[in-house]
């Protein structure tokens, strides 16, 4: 899912977040197409040089893109093996909008209500069919930041507010899980529909007490 896969380099990259065309050949072009039009990816700039090798004793800070007979390589300057062939695409650089990207993720997650920034990595997103409040966030340690988590449950209401993370080291899971904030992974809102294309969802997101009766039950 391109939208996550975006969200999650959002937050790596922070300030200035952006992504190069090489690395978004691994999707479909009608996809990168989609996301041109809605302006949550802008191109931005073309670079005219490359990263140098891992290791390279070139001593350069980057490699020259250079065109070869018709074709740009990236050339290392000691080893002709390390050069990088590269597509004309893979010169552009876009920027990510966070705040249309986030509206992206949450109106495919059908969720309802209104989009509100929190803080830096971490915004409100609605509510899900099942009711439950859904916030989402870069990492554990926005949400451990003194004040947010009561914050959260007071937005979330009488329900505990569901928290979907890039990742939670288990340290941060127990001590959001004390904090009775329901915290989840990203690759839990994901699933493959009846003809196998990955779409989101929150609605089957529920609180570890809920999990373990669901068990009971269908047992
Ligand atoms: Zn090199």
């Amino acid at each position: 899912m391109i939208l996550i896969w975006l969200w999650k380099r959002l937050n790596k990259t922070g300030a200035r977040p952006e992504v190069s065309g090489r690395l978004l050949r691994r999707f479909p072009e009608a996809e990168i197409n989609k996301l041109l039009r809605a302006r949550i990816l802008v191109e931005d700039r073309k670079i005219d040089s490359w990263g140098t090798c891992a290791h390279c004793d070139c001593g350069h800070d980057a490699r020259m893109i250079q065109e070869i007979n018709g074709k740009l390589v990236a050339c290392c300057p000691l080893d002709p093996s390390q050069d990088v062939f590269l597509e004309p695409a893979d010169l552009m650089r876009y920027r990510i909008d966070g705040e249309k990207l986030i509206a992206a993720i949450a109106a495919a997650g059908k969720l309802t209500g209104t989009l509100a920034v929190i803080s830096a990595g971490l915004w409100s997103m609605g509510k899900a069919a099942t009711g439950r409040s859904i916030f989402l966030c870069r990492s554990p340690r926005d949400v451990l930041a003194p004040g947010i988590s009561m914050l959260l449950k007071s937005l979330a209401g009488g329900k505990p507010p569901i928290v979907v993370f890039d990742e939670i080291d288990q340290a941060s899971g127990i001590r959001l899980r004390d904090m009775e904030i329901d915290a989840h992974e990203v690759f839990e809102i994901l699933h493959a529909d009846g003809n196998g294309v990955e779409v989101m969802s929150f609605d089957g997101l529920l609180p570890p007490s809920d999990r373990v009766r669901l068990i009971i039950r269908n047992v």
